[in-house]
């Protein structure tokens, strides 16, 4: 599988063809079968791009809906100030894995450091990836971690490199918006071929009050339930029985001032 290529003759992937980089060239076209390629210091790789699907204008309503949604604190989409938006082709290291079942999947690793290592989970399409062209070269990231890091990563996980069956570089489209809230800084990135939003870091919903609620629920239902108990306990079955009329009674009071008390958190937090 490694075939770590000598300095002197560097082979196209798909044809076998000598290529003859210029110093410093990373990103090549083949000129035999015109295959984008991308020379890594231990050997040459298949060069792809992910073609976006979205303008600003729709990476930015993409951002809206996500900070409208659940995952978020309550109305961040009103409240986050955006700070800037960007526009680059990422970088990852893409993985074609065979495993010994025969299952087939694609695993990303990251070809450059970012403050947001979710992006690794992008769904990659395969049908959607085009051969890397020269005119992207302005807005494309360089990669900076080397293939042979990211194998690598992958040994960490338990992945073999014998199931490796491909393995190339792809670019995917990014829209980086800076935004923040409450003073505080964030970042999140729109992948441009879906609209899916990758943030390690967000405003998020806080869990405690609706565990305190939750706990506050369970605390008062436990109480009524002793009611009959003591009432039992206290000998008769006359006890048992007002016990259990003041469980119900003091229940069917508590169940809506609880479910007024989550409402009123939900629509705080
Ligand atoms: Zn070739």
């Amino acid at each position: 599988m490694e075939t770590s290529l000598p300095v002197q003759t560097i082979s196209c992937t798909q044809c076998g063809g000598e290529l003859h980089p210029d110093q410093g060239q990373i990103f090549l076209t083949c000129p035999y079968c015109s295959s984008a390629v991308y020379l890594d210091k231990s050997r040459v790789v298949f060069h792809w791009y992910l073609a976006p699907t979205l303008d600003e204008p729709k990476a930015r309503a993409a951002l809206a809906r996500w900070m409208a949604g659940n995952q978020t604190v309550k109305d961040l989409d009103k409240k986050a100030r955006l700070i800037s938006i960007t526009f680059e082709y990422f970088p990852v290291w893409y993985f074609k894995r065979r495993t010994p079942q025969g299952k087939e999947e694609i695993i990303l690793e990251l070809a450059s450091a970012t403050s947001v290592s979710e992006i690794r989970h992008v769904r990659l399409p395969a049908g959607d990836l085009r051969k890397y062209d020269e005119g992207l070269d302005s807005q494309a990231h360089m990669p900076t971690v080397p293939l042979q890091a990211a194998v690598g990563w992958l040994a960490q996980r338990q992945i073999s490199t014998k199931e490796i069956a491909e393995q190339a570089l792809v670019h995917i489209p990014l829209f980086t918006c800076k935004y923040s809230f409450q003073n505080t800084g964030y970042t999140a990135l729109i992948e441009a071929a879906t609209g899916q939003v990758f943030a390690n870091i967000f405003p998020a919903k806080a869990e405690a009050p609706y565990m305190m609620v939750g706990g506050l629920a369970a605390v008062v239902f436990l109480c009524l339930a002793t009611f009959p108990v003591i009432g039992a306990l206290m000998g008769d079955g006359e006890g048992a029985m007002a016990g259990f009329l003041a469980c119900s009674g003091a229940g069917i009071v508590a169940a809506p001032l609880l479910f007024a008390l989550a409402a009123w958190v939900a629509a705080k937090v």
